[in-house]
């Protein structure tokens, strides 16, 4: 499979000189499986440039949404393939606190965005699935899902093949100081032997206290849950809009020290728009 992120930033898009290297969109990752099928991971504003790319195929989309937070569909209005006619796309909503399944369509309702989904000539099905705790098939791969620690609620990816898996696990709070939705140990069962960790690292354990509760997880515990679930890659993922280039970069080479001083043989990087790669990594 091959993975290609569009959209690494939590919470707004931020343009800007000093937000270049990584980007400044928000949520949205490709993975194209072998056999063509392609699959996408939220709809925030990253699925702009992804969906001018997929205008060439003609073939179903897959778009699986975490939660209805705004930076996780907000891009959705702007995806190409709705405009084209007939293109199938179907929708697989997160498992929200209020039960939410088409906010991603009800954004647009003419007032919010001036085309209504029902305009639209894309053939588009949103199915919800009745648990957070499922998995089933899509193309030549299985996915699983489990409910993440986030307010308002809010599910994670697997997506298996016969030779590769890749873990999304973003706008997820491992510590959170609220009810958890999961555990520790139950995220590190999910994520185990991923080729690939997506994870949440808006904040440093320095964010703390002043954020917790807020949603998301210190880079240093994203770290400490790749490393449990033998994870063979972690890709640092929504990182904060306020930090720049020079501020992610200084959160890699922080984490690489702890990784190389517990032996650990993790690669860890910061997600960076179009960045792309193939697994399984040989
Ligand atoms: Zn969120």
């Amino acid at each position: 499979m091959q993975i290609t992120f569009y959209g690494v930033r939590g919470s707004i898009p931020t343009p800007g000189k000093e937000f270049v290297r990584y980007g400044g969109n928000t949520a949205c990752v490709h993975v194209a499986l072998n056999d063509g099928t392609d699959i996408i991971l939220d709809a925030g504003t990253g699925i702009r440039l992804l969906g001018k790319k997929l205008l060439s195929k003609t073939t179903p989309v897959h778009v699986l949404l975490s939660h209805n937070h705004w930076d996780h569909i907000q891009g959705f209005p702007f995806f190409a393939p709705i405009f084209q006619p007939d293109r199938e796309i179907f929708i697989t909503p997160g498992i929200v606190h209020d039960g939410n399944t088409h906010a991603v369509l009800e954004q647009m309702n003419g007032s919010l965005f001036p085309v209504p989904a029902s305009a639209l000539a894309s053939i588009i099905q949103i199915t919800a699935k009745p648990v957070q705790t499922c998995q089933w098939a899509c193309g030549d791969a299985v996915i699983k899902r489990m409910p993440i620690n986030h307010p308002g609620g809010g599910v994670a990816y697997a997506i298996q093949t016969s030779n590769a898996k890749v873990v999304y696990l973003t706008d997820n709070e491992l510590y959170p100081p609220y009810k958890k939705s999961s555990d520790f140990l139950t995220f590190v069962e999910f994520c185990r032997d991923a080729d690939l960790l997506i994870h949440d690292a808006q904040y440093m354990l320095s964010d703390m206290p002043a954020k917790s509760g807020w949603g998301h997880s210190v880079a240093e515990e994203a770290v400490k849950l790749a490393m449990a679930s033998n994870s063979k890659q972690l890709a640092l993922y929504s990182h904060d809009p306020e930090r720049t280039d020079n501020d992610v970069d200084a959160i890699i080479e922080h984490c690489k020290i702890f990784i190389e001083a517990a032996g650990s043989p993790l690669s860890i990087f910061a997600s960076a728009e179009e960045q792309s790669l193939s697994l399984p990594n040989h």
